[in-house]
């Protein structure tokens, strides 16, 4: 693991949060996107080495839909940083972590990602996030 590539904060109100983080950060975000296999918009915004993404979930079978019935909004997801995102998923599953899926998917902000569920990490989920070359 590299380092903290961002955290992921689910939020109802996309526009009203995006404002929010405007007003917290100083700062406008970098780019919003939709990722369809998460059905979510996204939002990022970078504070130094690290980025905030903010996530809305697009309709009520997202995962994030179901993260905000279960907990409210709040941080969602904990991303880091690897360098070679197969590598890393082979050692996290023989050290018996649960991953989300058995082959990388495309991520928002050009990105290949997996997520480890929650019930294996102390009740975060964590993203793995590798750049796409
Ligand atoms: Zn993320």
């Amino acid at each position: 693991m590299k380092k903290i590539e961002h955290i992921g904060i689910a939020v109802k109100d996309f526009s009203a949060s995006n404002g929010l983080f405007y007003k917290l950060l100083g700062e406008e975000p970098y780019k919003t996107e939709i990722v369809e296999s998460e059905k979510v918009s996204t939002s990022f915004f970078r504070i130094g080495e690290t980025k905030i993404e903010l996530l809305e979930a697009m309709d009520e079978d997202s995962p994030v839909a179901k993260f905000l019935e279960k907990h409210g909004e709040g941080i969602h997801h904990i991303a880091f940083e690897v360098e070679d995102i197969l590598t890393e998923m082979d050692r996290l599953k023989k050290e018996g972590f649960q991953l989300l899926s058995d082959i990388p998917k495309p991520g928002a902000d050009n990105k290949l990602v997996c997520f480890v569920h929650p019930k294996s990490a102390n009740g975060i989920l964590i993203e793995l996030t590798q750049e796409i070359k």
